[in-house]
């Protein structure tokens, strides 16, 4: 897809802001404050959308970007914020939960984001179970792999596998936005939910 038009088509701040027409669909990307997740969605759409952040754990919204006016990538707030207090958690799980009921419905795929570094934290750990009672296969993006050497990476993989082969997932792609690599798979996973 050649993306060429990208408009920040809705923000969702308030309980009862509505959500945009559907469409041909959303594709939404979730996941720790500070995966990269701003960062991949620049990467991906080719231009500077997303607000990449000095200051982690802020936002709170959905923003919905309309690519060439015809399907959404959809921000999700992130989680997982060190300093986040118990009211900023239970914000996020509000806003996410209204997200799942109320719109999952129009959601072709869901990204999971994990920074390819670590070990699985026990927030991505609670995200992909609860995804799991909803019945939602993510695609895992293991995010930032330029700063791993091919060693540790071929580790890493081994390491994912593993520990999210107990769960649903659909793929696992990892990915830097750095050096667009695995880019173009985030853009097949769309391509084809697009000509379903
Ligand atoms: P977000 O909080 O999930 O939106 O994460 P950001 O996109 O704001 O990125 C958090 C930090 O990680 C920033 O300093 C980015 O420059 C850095 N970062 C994001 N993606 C990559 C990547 O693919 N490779 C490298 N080396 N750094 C990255």
């Amino acid at each position: 897809i050649e993306v060429r038009s990208v408009e920040l088509a809705k923000v969702i701040a308030k309980p009862n802001d509505k959500f945009p027409e559907p469409l041909r669909g959303e594709f939404a990307f979730v996941g720790r404050s500070n995966v990269g997740k701003s960062s991949l969605l620049n990467a991906i759409i080719g231009k500077r959308v997303a607000f990449v952040s000095k200051n982690p754990g802020k936002t709170r919204t959905i923003n919905y970007y309309l690519i060439n006016s015809k399907f959404y990538l959809v921000d999700l707030p992130g989680y997982g914020y060190a300093r986040a207090s118990k009211k900023d958690r239970e914000e996020w799980r509000k806003v996410i939960e209204r997200y799942f009921s109320e719109r999952s419905w129009n959601m072709k795929a869901l990204f999971a984001l994990i920074d390819s570094r670590h070990e699985l934290m026990d927030s991505d750990a609670q995200l992909l179970e609860w995804l799991e009672v909803l019945g939602i296969s993510p695609v895992v993006v293991l995010t930032k792999i330029d700063k791993l050497s091919s060693s540790e990476l071929n580790k890493q993989l081994k390491y994912f596998e593993q520990v999210l082969s107990g769960y649903k997932i659909r793929q696992i792609i990892p990915c830097s936005s750095v050096k667009k690599e695995g880019l173009d798979k985030i853009w097949n996973v769309i391509i084809e939910e697009l000509s379903k």
